[in-house]
Order: C-alpha cells, then structure tokens, then sequence
C-alpha cells in the first residue's frame, strides 16, 4: 500500500437542481464511507454555495472549472477567490470538456492551476487523451504535453495542493471504461515522467486518479492497481453509487 490518500472526486458537471442536489446530499450525508478517503464534489458554479453549506463536513466541494482573474471586468467568469468564498476547498481544472468543447489551452490550464493554488483552493487538474490520439500510440506525448506546460508553471512545492486526474476522452461519458491495466500503464508512466521533469518526492507523492466511466461494478479491480490512488467520477457520482466507488479500496 502506498503512502497516499486514496482520492474520490465526483464530477457533477452541468446537471442537477437544488431539489436534486438536496436529495443526493441527504443519500451521501447518511453514507456509511471510510474514513481513509478524501472525497470532493464538483458541483455547478451556482450550487457551490448551497453544497458547501449543507453537504458532510468530512468531504469538501469543488467548482468545476474558475478563471485567471481575481475580480473585474470579466462577464461570466467566476474567480478562484470566488469559490473559495463561498465555501469550495477545491477547483477542478482541465477537464476535457473545457480543453476539447472550449478549446482551452494546456497554457491556460496551467495559469488556471496557477491562480487556484495562489486562492488557497486545491487542484484536480485533469489531462487524457482523444481515441485518435490513443489509436495512434501518441497517449503519453499527449499527456506529458498537457502535464508539461503545468510543470512548467508550479514550483515543486504546489504539486502537493495538486491531483492529477487521467481522464482518458474515448472512456469519458461512454461507459467504455479503460481497462485496469491501461490505467496503471499510463499512471505509472505519468509518474514516471514527473519523477525527471519535478522530483523523485513530488513522483511518489502525487496522488493519480483514473476518470472514464467509473462505477460501483468496475472500480474495485482498478482501486487494487499500485498507481491507481483513486478515481473522478461523473456519470456515477450523481447516483447513491457513488458511495460504493467511495469505498473502492476497503
Ligand atoms: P464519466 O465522467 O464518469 O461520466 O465518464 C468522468 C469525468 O468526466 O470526469
């Protein structure tokens, strides 16, 4: 067993309501989970708040996505110190729905991580890659090229405010899970490569989660992988399951 915290984050992204979101708190309040795991919700800007008030203590809450800025004339844009104010520990950043919807750059995302770190908020930074990217045996370029420009941006003692989230896109959202061996694969290389481009302590300290659809059924082998610390959770993470994959590693 590795010294790291297992980590479960749930990504609720652009779904729920404040009936909704009430129901779900009350299933994972009353949750009977381990207390070994850190777990994050992500949650739709404008439900922050309402969550980071009524959600269990021993959990904290994300908001999924913030920009570079602290305050101004920014329409729309929601600040780190913003979401700390109203109660999120963490921001999600990264995520492949902003860098391939969106098209955020890797050197935006790294500013975002940048400017979350310096709020005080904890970062799930999100980095995978396309089916085409995959099929073309280019994974980890892609992924050292998306961790690249945030190593290039941290000093080495960020990384431990920091969890990188392996978010294959061909996994996310279609039930086409990758399988456990891919994800270690690719975690032990990720480790790998931050062990030369930051530190061998910030290599073995870092916690790697594995994103794509996660569910109670399949997140029991991978949680057993030596690079797999944990998992992002969408789809599932807004059901009762989610406190299933919570317990993943008991
Ligand atoms: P999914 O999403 O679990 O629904 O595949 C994961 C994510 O996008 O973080």
């Amino acid at each position: 067993m590795s010294s790291r915290t297992f980590w479960v984050g749930g990504n609720w992204k652009m779904n729920g309501s404040v009936a909704a979101i009430k129901e779900l708190t009350n299933t994972f309040n009353a949750g009977n989970v381990s207390s070994d795991v850190e777990v994050v919700i992500g949650a739709p800007f404008v439900y922050v708040h309402l969550l980071s008030e009524t959600l269990r203590k021993d959990w904290a809450v994300a908001g999924e996505n913030c920009y570079v800025k602290a305050s101004g004339a920014y329409t729309g844009e929601i600040s780190p110190e913003m979401l700390k104010d109203v109660g999120a520990k963490w921001v999600i950043v990264g995520h492949s729905e902003r860098r391939n919807i969106l098209n955020e750059s890797d050197e935006f995302t790294a500013e975002k991580c940048v400017k979350a770190l310096a709020a005080g908020l904890k970062v799930s930074l999100c980095v995978g890659e396309l089916l085409e990217e995959r099929e073309a045996g280019i994974t980890q370029q892609v992924v050292e090229r998306q961790l690249g420009a945030v190593v290039k941006a941290l000093k080495e003692e960020d990384w431990a405010n920091i969890v990188i989230a392996y978010e294959p896109v061909w996994a996310i959202g279609t039930g086409k899970v990758a399988t456990p061996e891919q994800a270690q694969e690719t975690h032990a290389a990720i480790r790998e490569y931050l062990k030369t481009a930051v530190s061998p302590k910030v290599a073995a300290e870092t916690r790697i989660v594995y994103g794509g659809s996660v569910n109670a059924k399949n997140c029991k082998e991978a949680a057993q992988k030596p690079d797999v610390d944990g998992f992002l959770v969408g789809g599932a993470s807004l059901k009762p399951e989610f406190l299933d994959i919570v317990n993943a590693a008991q």
